[in-house]
């Protein structure tokens, strides 16, 4: 595995010597993990269905879980999908960033079904972050890129968890620091002309709403390829290795805290360890440093991460749909 460390900072970071390697790598079906502003990608030629083959393995991940593909841009996710009139308002709202929208899959596009898992939809994301753009654009090709964690896991937003849990299945990790948003994007399916939330996410449902003009209605199930569980059930996922209660009122010195906003739960003070999401209950903040805070308390080693109670507006639908799965019965 090599690294290609990058500061987005210098105007001239795209031509880095590592760039045409990593490129290489990606043209010839290899796996590189390319940060974006939710978490990091594992990311793969989505045109390359042995490319994409190799994502699934390395996660572990169920093949009938589709990936996302990642565009440089709109133009580009029109060759592979279908955009009607909401579609395109969404896009042109929210693109580049952390929204992915599941449309009718074009029949000549590229992508390959092991990207798809067969579907005849797409899932398709114009990302904010550079360097997921850079590589879509000087490759020509689409990537197909879920998170570069092993299927179930904590999402990683630095590249030393991609490297912890996935280094030897990669040719080169590309580290640009944290990622800002720090959760997965909002994905809305838009196939028969209805916007539905498929997974909260990056972008609120209030301000997609606000764009569209409407509600957004819920998945329906022929619309969760990834969620073959009965109704209402949350399938166990972000999981971290010590279990996760939710609610937290209180908490004991074996125990580690959660905690969200300035006001300390009873035994906050005594906890084996806390990671305080955002002391100004700030809910984009939490967002960002949910999957850190996970992490760091798992390595804490406490048996038990109790999370205080989050408001669920905004980006706090995101957080507790998170939260909610990690806390899950484990297979
Ligand atoms: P991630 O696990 O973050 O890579 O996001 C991938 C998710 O996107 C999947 O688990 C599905 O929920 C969703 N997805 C991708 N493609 C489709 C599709 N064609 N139809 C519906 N959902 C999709
Ligand atoms: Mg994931």
């Amino acid at each position: 595995m090599q690294l290609w460390t990058v500061n987005l900072n210098t105007p001239d970071w795209q031509n880095a010597p590592e760039a045409p390697g990593v490129c290489a790598a990606l043209s010839a079906g290899g796996l590189v993990a390319v940060p974006t502003e939710t978490v990091y990608g594992l990311a793969a030629d989505a045109t390359n269905g042995k490319a994409c083959a190799k994502i699934f393995e390395a996660k572990g991940r169920p093949q009938f879980n589709p990936l996302i593909s990642h565009v440089p841009s709109l133009e580009e996710a029109r060759v592979h999908g279908r955009f009607d009139a909401l579609a395109l308002r969404l896009a042109e709202a929210f693109w580049p960033g952390p929204l992915t929208l599941v449309v009718p899959k074009n029949e000549a596009s590229p992508i390959s079904d092991m990207a798809t898992a067969g579907l005849t939809t797409v899932a398709l994301r114009v990302p904010a972050g550079p360097v997921m753009r850079f590589l879509a654009e000087r490759t020509g090709r689409p990537l197909a890129a879920p998170s570069a964690n092993l299927s179930g896991k904590i999402s990683p937003t630095l590249a030393k968890d991609v490297i912890d849990d996935l280094g030897a299945a990669l040719s080169f990790v590309v580290d640009a620091g944290p990622c800002t948003v720090g959760i997965e994007s909002t994905i809305v399916g838009i196939v028969d002309g209805t916007p539905r939330l498929l997974r909260p996410g990056g972008i609120s449902r209030e301000d997609i709403e606000d764009v569209l003009g409407t509600k957004l209605l819920a998945a329906s199930p022929d619309m969760r390829p990834d969620a073959p569980a009965a109704p209402g059930m949350f399938a166990s996922h972000y999981a971290p290795n010590a279990s996760l209660t939710l609610n937290a009122q209180e908490v004991g010195p074996e125990d580690a805290l959660l905690s969200f906003g300035p006001e300390p739960i009873p035994g906050a003070e005594h906890a084996q360890a806390e990671f305080n999401l955002s002391p100004d209950g700030d809910l984009a903040e939490a967002a960002a440093s949910l999957f850190q805070g996970l992490r760091t308390l798992d390595a804490s080693g406490a048996g038990i991460i109790r999370a205080q109670f989050i408001p669920s507006f905004g980006l706090g639908e995101a957080i507790n749909d998170r939260l909610k799965r990690a806390a899950a019965p484990r297979p």
